[in-house]
């Protein structure tokens, strides 16, 4: 485990390298680590202001930012220490005019300290419809008899098409069915720390004990094993132990087995002889029932004609579906009255993304000509403020717009670190809700991209 001022650390230089000098400076500076008491970090603001503003536009972010250094992080609290070192628990007026916000998201921050699980993905608020009723299936054939049938289980699809979602319920269902059964939940970014920081240290035989003593293991996304062969090693001597023991493990994958790439054969060949499965996007029939279940959910009641247009024009993502509801329920809120259609159909407007064959290429080059830079510059390795926004844009376009992986459009962009690509995408993902100007900017770059 590292030591509070070392998280700290290293979370502030993920943090430098997405926020620009003049904002990293204002509000991350005179900030500590004041304890973290079993994983709920307490980080000290030097005043009100600095805390509140923290907590209103840096809380996901810097809550990430430790998570990835520290998978043992689970909530975030701010305090304000004052001289005589009196502890201020964060909490005055401002946090009630927030509640609305963070009402919608607080729930992502509770998990499940010894298995990963976060409590809010079950069966019962999973929608099943033609689009993924066989991983249903075979996600509740798992439950019935875990490490008999079905093992591996395997489901891929694109992102936000409820993969996360089945996997957890999975693990979630099989703990309450039976609180005596080790149940771990994990992603491969996470696995792979684990194991690469284990041999570095040594502790490679702790950490072969500590996973091989689950009675279920659910690895998240494991496209980013590619390339990483001292893990996958590790992960094909688990599995073995798993599968030798009737044990279950269960993956998921934005691709098929076969398509993943630098990936030990031995390793694919184990994914190809358990149950592969896919989820792929919703008809408009589920779209509209996961608006109405998630608005059951969220207790708030929103005119079925509003669901039906979200339905009718979010077709991609569920992810997507449900920031939709989120910010129209904020939306309303901040109006203080029922929103119309007409108002919706405004605010919806920006989000329509046409799609058109475009290549990684050309949305190198059209971002380059709109900022009037070297196209090869995207490439390098220069931290130029001109260079490095039209590059953090091209990544979240292709994410955003192309679905493309992290890993992927690193290497693409002269092979940098995939959680330099996430920290771009999420930057920019966060100031276009209060940046116009990069708003439109980021619109005309589309127009070009899907319209010339
Ligand atoms: P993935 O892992 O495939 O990227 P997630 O599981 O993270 O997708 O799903 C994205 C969001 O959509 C989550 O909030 C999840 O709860 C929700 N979601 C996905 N599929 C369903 C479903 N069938 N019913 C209800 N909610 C869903
Ligand atoms: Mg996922």
């Amino acid at each position: 485990m590292v030591d509070n001022k070392q998280l700290w650390e290293q979370a502030l230089s993920q943090i430098e390298l997405s926020t620009s000098k003049a904002n990293f400076g204002t509000w991350f500076k005179n900030t500590y680590i004041h304890k973290n008491e079993e994983g709920i970090i307490y980080l000290s603001a030097p005043n009100t202001f600095v805390k509140d503003w923290l907590r209103n536009k840096y809380h996901k972010f810097i809550l990430k930012a430790l998570r990835d250094i520290s998978p043992e992080v689970r909530n975030l609290e701010y305090i304000i220490i004052r001289k005589d070192d009196k502890t201020t628990p964060a909490e005055d007026s401002s946090q009630k005019n927030l509640t609305t916000t963070t009402d919608l998201g607080l729930n992502d921050l509770y998990i499940n300290k010894d298995s990963n699980l976060n409590p809010k993905y079950t069966f019962d608020n999973f929608v099943v419809g033609p689009f993924n009723e066989i991983a249903y299936a075979a996600a509740q054939a798992v439950t019935k008899n875990p490490g008999m049938n079905y093992n591996p289980l395997y489901i891929y699809g694109v992102t936000g098409l409820g993969k996360t979602h089945l996997l957890q319920a999975v693990g979630n269902y099989i703990k309450k069915q039976n609180p005596n059964k080790r149940v771990f939940y994990t992603t491969s970014e996470t696995f792979t720390v684990d194991c690469v920081n284990s041999i570095l240290n040594n502790k490679i035989n702790l950490f072969k004990e500590k996973y091989r003593k689950y009675d279920l293991i659910i690895i998240d996304d494991i496209q980013f094993f590619s390339n990483k062969e001292k893990t996958q090693e590790e992960l094909f001597h688990l599995f073995n132990h798993f599968y030798e023991n009737n044990k279950q493990i269960i993956f998921s994958s934005d691709q098929p087995p076969k398509y993943i790439e630098h990936l030990e054969d031995r390793l694919r060949s184990r994914f190809e002889g358990g149950m592969i499965v896919d989820v792929s996007k919703p008809d408009y029939e589920s779209r509209l029932a996961i608006l109405k279940t998630k608005s059951r959910v969220l207790e708030k009641q929103i005119p079925d004609e509003i669901l039906e247009y979200i339905a009718s024009i979010v077709c991609d993502s569920i992810r997507e579906l449900e920031g939709t509801l989120k910010s129209v329920i904020v939306q309303t809120q901040a109006k203080k009255r029922d929103i119309t259609l007409t108002e919706i159909k405004n605010i919806l407007k920006n989000n329509i993304k046409p799609k058109k064959a475009v290549s990684f290429k050309d949305v190198v080059k059209i971002i380059s000509e709109y900022y009037t830079i070297e196209e090869k510059s995207l490439y390098e390795k220069t931290r130029r403020k001109e260079v490095v926004k039209p590059r953090q844009i091209i990544m979240y376009i292709m994410r955003e717009d192309f679905n493309s992986s992290y890993p992927y459009i690193g290497q693409k962009l002269g092979g940098r670190d995939h959680t330099t690509v996430i920290h771009a995408y999420e930057k920019i993902k966060r100031d276009i809700q209060k940046d116009t100007v990069l708003n439109q900017e980021i619109e005309q770059i589309r127009s070009q991209l899907y319209n010339s």
